[in-house]
């Protein structure tokens, strides 16, 4: 969807202040709690305590590597490069041995830099990998913890990037940023204090283009940022286009929408590249300025500098001056990157809150921890006084209103009805996908709500209206409902699902893949597939939601055979489309305006000549007319 011009209706607003959040984002700037979502982060760090304190020592330790050096050219050019006219032996050789160790001292100090930055860089690397681990292992988690609800309005590249690219940025973070302020504050701290007590006044003069160059990155950082979070939406925008249209890419050659579709696609990819140049223009404009600036410092340093030490100024060498100059270039790196600390810190707090607000999200579909696990399922279902609505505020339009049922353990219910009418809703009030908005829902005289849900959903296999068929073999998609079934039962429940003799048409049979969702198979065939993972597990209850709409009159018949051999001893609740496949229920369910309008068996409802009887008389006109 292209939301370039969405209606104001349609932002997205806080809860809180009501002001409207920036797409991007999700996250109310203004009611972001900054310091909460860093203590918060900085908690995820605990378990590391002893890997961030050595890392801190290092970096101790590093700053205070990086300030000599400068301090050394400075023994080196005072005190041994210049000459006085007249050397006596013993202090020429008193200078070559101060000499050597300068020049030992030096390589020491590079190489224990380095070796210092390579175990804290590890470190770090290793502490944000770590921690961003825990983090993605976290959102997961959570998204299996979290009720149909909360996918029913969320989009899937949303939380897709949620737990891809959000985590990502917050490793970078901790990995470079969190130290690097401290590290960075040292050294700015540490450079100062070295170049004030050498000569305050050539201090004051070389740092004087500082602040100017600090006031300059922040405002670019300020601006910079503002155009990447528009390059950021464009970039969002396009993986959006791309997730819906690709997996429809049959839908669009059906409809020769390919030229549409590459205008949409061009149009973003047009706003991407117009950010991007903008982006690109602030950023060239800016480095060559801060880099002019810099270079103004040195000159105000050398003239300055060169000018007192001609005037034969008191305290200044030619030695200090070129440590000086060694300093400013250390003074540089740090204090942009602290000037940016704002922004830095301002982005992964937002990847941070957009992060836990997923792991924040509550589950509305829970069982209380101390709930007992539901014991081996008799079979039987009962609805008192259901009513239901998707919307959980009040006076939602309900879905289903007040629904009384009741289905004995081992009969074959159907529920039928037409479509939109609640079938499909109704029966996931059973294993829980949804939980009631009033009433309750019991399997053996217990609420569904007061058991373990685990135990519960174990227990019920369902065939849902629109099977889903993961990547991979057949084998490994009817296995899916069993961990560690055998060949032997997932041949069986083939067979039972009459799926079996097509399974073997494949050269590979069952270990042939079945592509992306499925898409090398019929409906028909998917939808076997589906049976045949649902009955693996030989459920107490089953549930088929339309499990053979998609198959011809024979297989269905077939399916029906074995199921019903399948479904001796266990409660079977069927939506089914084509009525004559209901005629051996014990109990037909017929749904009309959220309500149960008729029930009985097929005679029954037969004889009484409402809805079902009217709709059965249709289905046999059809296909008299069909066989015709
Ligand atoms: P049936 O299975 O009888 O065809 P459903 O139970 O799927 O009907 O849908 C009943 C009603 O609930 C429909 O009006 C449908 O639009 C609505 N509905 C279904 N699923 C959702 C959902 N996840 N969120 C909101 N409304 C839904
Ligand atoms: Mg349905």
């Amino acid at each position: 969807m292209i939301t370039n011009h969405s209606p104001v209706s349609q932002l997205l607003r806080c809860a809180k202040c009501g002001k409207v959040i920036p797409q991007w984002t999700q996250v109310c700037p203004q009611c972001l709690h900054k310091r909460t979502v860093f203590r918060r982060l900085i908690g995820y760090m605990q378990p590391y305590r002893a890997e961030l304190s050595i890392s801190l020592l290092l970096a101790a330790v590093l700053t205070a590597l990086e300030l000599i050096p400068p301090y050394m050219t400075k023994v080196l050019i005072d005190d041994v490069l210049t000459l006085p006219g007249y050397m006596p032996p013993e202090v020429l050789a008193q200078r070559l041995e101060l000499f050597a160790w300068i020049m030992a001292g030096m390589l020491a100090i590079y190489a224990l830099t380095a070796l210092a930055s390579i175990v804290r860089n590890y470190l770090m690397e290793w502490l944000g990998e770590k921690v961003t681990y825990d983090i993605r292992e976290e959102i997961y988690r959570t998204l299996h913890r979290l009720s149909l609800s909360f996918y029913d309005k969320k989009q899937t590249g949303q939380i897709l990037s949620r737990v891809t690219g959000d985590t990502d940025r917050l490793q970078v973070f901790i990995a470079e940023g969190s130290q690097e302020l401290v590290v960075d504050a040292l050294v700015l701290i540490g450079i100062g204090a070295i170049m004030f007590s050498m000569n305050a006044r050539l201090a004051l003069l070389a740092l004087a283009p500082m602040p100017v160059v600090a006031v300059g990155t922040y405002f670019f950082g300020v601006n910079i940022r503002k155009i990447y979070q528009r390059v950021w939406r464009r970039f969002s925008q396009m993986n959006a286009l791309l997730t819906d249209t690709l997996p429809g890419m049959r839908v669009i050659k059906s409809f020769t929408r390919e030229n549409y579709e590459i205008a949409r696609f061009g149009l973003i990819n047009k706003y991407l590249l117009r950010h991007s140049v903008e982006a690109a223009t602030v950023a060239v404009r800016f480095y060559p300025s801060m880099q002019l600036l810099l270079s103004l410092g040195f000159v105000i340093l050398w003239g300055f500098g060169g000018y007192m030490i001609l005037h034969g100024d008191a305290g200044l060498s030619v030695g200090v001056l070129v440590a000086f100059v060694g300093y400013m270039w250390r003074f540089y790196g740090p204090l942009q990157r602290i000037s940016r600390l704002n922004q830095q810190l301002q982005r992964a707090a937002t990847s941070a809150e957009r992060v836990f607000e997923i792991i924040d999200t509550p589950s509305d579909v829970f069982s209380p921890a101390d709930a007992p696990e539901m014991p081996v399922i008799d079979g039987r279902v009962e609805f008192q006084n259901v009513s239901f609505s998707y919307e959980p505020r009040e006076g939602a339009e309900l879905v289903l209103k007040n629904i009384n049922l009741s289905v004995a353990a081992g009969q074959m219910a159907g529920i039928v009805g037409s479509s939109g009418v609640g079938k499909t809703t109704l029966v996931n009030l059973i294993n829980r996908f949804y939980d009631p908005s009033e009433g309750r829902v019991l399997i053996d005289g217990r609420d569904v709500k007061g058991v373990q849900l685990k135990s519960l959903r174990r227990q019920i296999g369902v065939v849902l209206q629109e099977p889903y068929i993961f990547h991979g073999t057949i084998r490994q998609n009817i296995g899916y409902g069993k961990a560690g079934a055998s060949e032997k039962e997932i041949v069986e429940a083939a067979m039972a699902a009459n799926a079996h003799a097509f399974i073997m048409k494949f050269a590979e049979a069952y270990d042939t893949e079945v592509g992306e969702r499925g898409v090398r198979l019929s409906a028909g065939e998917k939808q076997r597939l589906a049976i045949a993972r649902a009955i693996l597990n030989d459920p107490r209850i089953l549930i088929l939601d339309e499990a053979t709409s998609s198959v011809d009159t024979e297989t269905e018949s077939l399916i029906q055979e074995a199921l019903n051999r399948l479904t001796k001893g266990r409660t079977t609740l069927a939506i089914a489309h084509r009525l004559s496949t209901l005629r051996n229920a014990d109990k037909i369910f017929v749904l009309d305006g959220g309500r149960i309008a008729e029930e009985g068996n097929h005679e029954e409802l037969m004889a009484r000549g409402g809805i079902y009887a009217r709709l059965c008389r249709l289905q046999a006109e059809l296909s008299r007319v069909r066989a015709l």
